[in-house]
């Protein structure tokens, strides 16, 4: 069994993979032909916003934000230390100082109503992060961004592209939504990839000068920018792979609710986890929540376990890889520990990330394999 199994959605698109890429090596415009600006759009139409800037990865699109937005050193960024390393990278790449607002115990997303607290004169931006594919508390993070003097949030949607919150797009959410096509992302390229998403014009336009080293015109660099193209053969492969996305994302959000569903039904003492569970340890398996107001996609379907290791060794020797997202808080990571602010707590990422496990999971897990897995994490230690 496969962590994420590419190869069968492959399969399933050789003629139109096939045929995106050949026509790409019979026109020759491997730097922005035409695919680029058609994924551009496609992209944009789905999610609802008036523009989409693709990038060559889902942290070149965070970079190319905080830049977009001018954050600079000195800047705050207040963020979740409960991430990818990305999210806080372009933080620090840009000389911001990322600031860690503690998550929520039951969908470990960031907690929104301890973002307050936190804010100073120089927070200058918010980046939520919709973790394992399922949004954070948007609506909530944006009245406290306006009310403290409309501060930009961004949100980090690597995990959860086709994502809903309140019927809204995942990417659609606040000031700019960021996506990455990283291969084993819900919607993945064959490389790196990545995109923006904007309603703002300026924010757009500076965007797309940032992607191509700051420039407006061939040769007029009106700005500090990077190389952040996506190439075309990359658009090309996620254009093949578009038309099945609608039903990959239904397929994601039933193979996660039938997770849950049989977790709770089968495996001894399982139950969802609560604020109450964070006070003491652990000593059955416990699932996250989805609100009712969105969906996840399931970037990762993930539990948490009493005894990691020996539970990851267990479904390893049945043939059952799994994996840690994520075993550290940024916080506590040695490069960042250091560019902390003194009082930075975060006790529930903490015990969350101590206790993290994420399952073979993809739009073409077989309800046979998924039944394997529950077998084995139901049996007695
Ligand atoms: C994957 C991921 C990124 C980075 O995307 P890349 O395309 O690998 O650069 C950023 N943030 C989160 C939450 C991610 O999961």
């Amino acid at each position: 069994m496969e962590f994420i199994d590419l190869k069968t959605q492959q399969a399933a698109i050789k003629p139109q993979l096939d045929k995106r890429i050949s026509d790409v090596l019979a026109h020759g415009r491997y730097i922005m032909g035409p695919e680029v600006a058609e994924l551009e759009k496609t992209l944009a139409d789905y999610v609802g916003t008036k523009h989409c800037i693709s990038v060559s990865s889902g942290t070149e699109a965070l970079l190319i934000s905080l830049m977009a937005l001018n954050i600079k050193p000195g800047d705050e960024v207040i963020t979740t230390p409960f991430t990818f390393v990305a999210t806080a990278e372009v933080i620090a790449l840009v000389g911001a100082t990322p600031v860690f607002v503690d998550i929520e115990p039951d969908t470990v997303n960031i907690d929104s109503t301890k973002i307050k607290a936190c804010i100073t004169s120089k927070t200058k931006a918010i980046i939520t992060v919709s973790l394992y594919g399922q949004p954070a508390d948007m609506d909530e993070i944006n009245k406290i961004a306006r009310e403290a003097g409309n501060i930009p949030v961004i949100e980090d949607g690597a995990q959860s592209f086709g994502a809903t919150y309140k019927g809204r797009k995942s990417c659609n959410l606040s000031t700019i939504g960021c996506n990455s096509f990283f291969p084993s992302k819900p919607l993945g390229c064959y490389g790196d990839g990545g995109a923006l998403f904007t309603n703002d014009d300026t924010l757009a336009q500076a965007s797309r000068e940032i992607r191509v080293h700051g420039q407006s015109k061939r040769y007029v660099h009106t700005r500090i920018g990077v190389g952040g193209r996506m190439d075309t053969l990359q658009c090309a492969v996620l254009l093949a792979k578009w038309p099945r996305f609608e039903w990959e994302v239904s397929q994601r959000e039933k193979i996660g609710a039938d997770y849950t569903k049989m977790i709770l039904e089968t495996v001894p003492g399982a139950r969802p986890m609560s604020a109450q569970d964070f006070e003491g340890p652990i000593d059955t398996v416990r699932t996250l929540s989805l609100r009712d107001d969105r969906t996840s996609v399931y970037a990762q379907y993930t539990v948490l376990i009493p005894h990691r290791e020996a539970m990851q060794a267990r479904l390893k020797d049945a043939g059952i890889p799994t994996a840690v997202h994520y075993p550290v808080p940024l916080n506590k990571q040695p490069a960042y520990e250091a560019l902390c602010k003194k009082d930075c707590q975060t006790p529930i990422a903490q015990f969350i990330s101590q206790h993290v496990m994420s399952l073979p999971m993809g739009p073409d897990l077989t309800p046979e394999d998924q039944k394997q897995i529950i077998k084995v994490l139901a049996q007695k230690e």
